[in-house]
């Protein structure tokens, strides 16, 4: 009893041949088929930047709502994601259920005293912060840190953002940060933290840094494009400056980081946007298809720790009738969905 999966593989398009018994892939071509599948194959879309379940910002998660997002981003074929930051505690089906994505959460933002969107996250002293984001790793194997925020507030000093790596380490956690401000961003980048989150304002001459730390940049293009013309239309200020400027260079910035090695991934931020819609930008702002393919898919998942098409792992695959790569257009589009073995959509029949 099984499914065959055959067909030419991302990313390198060679030949793939394998089996799906259970669960897992399997290499042994003796069994009974009760399925045959073929085309390009991705092992799965990855959003590693989404904060499903709340129907507004500072809203607390309403569970029937959570639902329905996570089961929408398994149609778009989204077999995992990760949520730095969530505005409360998960039910206990969140990331178990097998109808929904496979997820990897930080519990709340944990930000300073009078900084980040009111209603949501944790607000932590300088002198707690290592302690409450180890406690928060422990847990969840991530915590997320609100590293900067207004152009105002005081980000996170280098000092403490070191302290709250070492300790997050030390239980085996992992740090995610968001910053928009070129001190948030240096101090999280010299610390040397996982993931820098949106990393607008970061200063160029740290990408080599960030690639010898293995530390990922997730971009979130998305959601900066749609809402730069909004601030653009304000009256001349300070704050519209940063916003439109840090906008209009971060496409650039992505490129460079990507060409200095720096791992890009792919996240949305907002349910108004979908993860083929964050690749694409990806590829506007100069990453070649496949690349921008990876950031969401092989690459996210090899950030997560999520093994992809190899035997006695996790059968996980989207197929489409065509190379992707060629035409991102058709990424959104898979005709078979296969998660953790299971079919969970197949071609309509005309
Ligand atoms: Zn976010």
């Amino acid at each position: 009893m099984g499914i065959r999966v055959e067909g030419y593989a991302l990313p390198t398009g060679e030949p793939f041949d394998l089996n799906i018994v259970g669960n897992v892939w399997v290499d042994e071509n003796t069994l009974d088929l009760d399925l045959r599948v073929s085309g390009w194959i991705i092992p799965g879309l990855v959003d590693v930047h989404t904060h499903p379940g709340a129907a507004k910002p500072g809203d607390p998660i309403d569970e029937e709502l959570l639902r329905q997002q996570l089961l929408k981003n398994m149609e778009d074929g989204v077999l995992a994601i990760r949520s730095p930051g969530l505005a409360s505690t998960p039910p206990d089906w969140f990331g178990k259920d097998p109808q929904l994505p496979q997820s990897f959460h930080a519990g709340p933002w944990l930000a300073k005293p009078g900084q980040f969107i009111s209603g949501w996250g944790k607000r932590v002293s300088d002198r707690d912060f290592p302690r409450v984001a180890a406690a928060q790793a422990g847990e969840t194997g991530w915590c997320k840190i609100i590293g900067d925020w207004g152009i105002d507030d005081e980000p996170i000093s280098p000092e403490v953002m070191l302290n709250i790596v070492a300790a997050v380490r030390a239980v085996g956690g992992r740090v995610a940060v968001h910053s928009q401000n070129t001190q948030g961003g240096s101090a999280a980048v010299r610390a040397g933290v996982d993931s820098l989150e949106h990393g607008m304002w970061l200063d160029e001459s740290l990408l080599d840094l960030m690639r010898e730390n293995k530390t990922a940049l997730t971009p979130t293009l998305n959601v900066f494009e749609s809402s730069v013309d909004h601030f653009r239309a304000k009256a001349d200020s300070p704050k519209r400056d940063w916003y439109v400027q840090g906008c209009e260079r971060h496409p650039e910035l992505i490129r460079k980081a990507h060409e200095a090695g720096v791992t890009i991934l792919a996240g949305t931020d907002s349910q108004a946007f979908t993860i083929v819609a964050e690749v694409q930008a990806l590829a506007r702002a100069g990453l070649s298809a496949e690349a921008a393919i990876a950031s969401a898919s092989w690459k996210a998942r090899d950030f997560l720790g999520l093994a992809s098409l190899k035997p006695g792992t996790s059968a996980d695959a989207l197929i489409y009738s065509q190379d992707p790569r060629q035409n991102l257009e058709i990424l959104a589009y898979p005709e078979w969905i296969i998660s953790r073995g299971k079919v969970m959509k197949r071609p309509q029949l005309s």
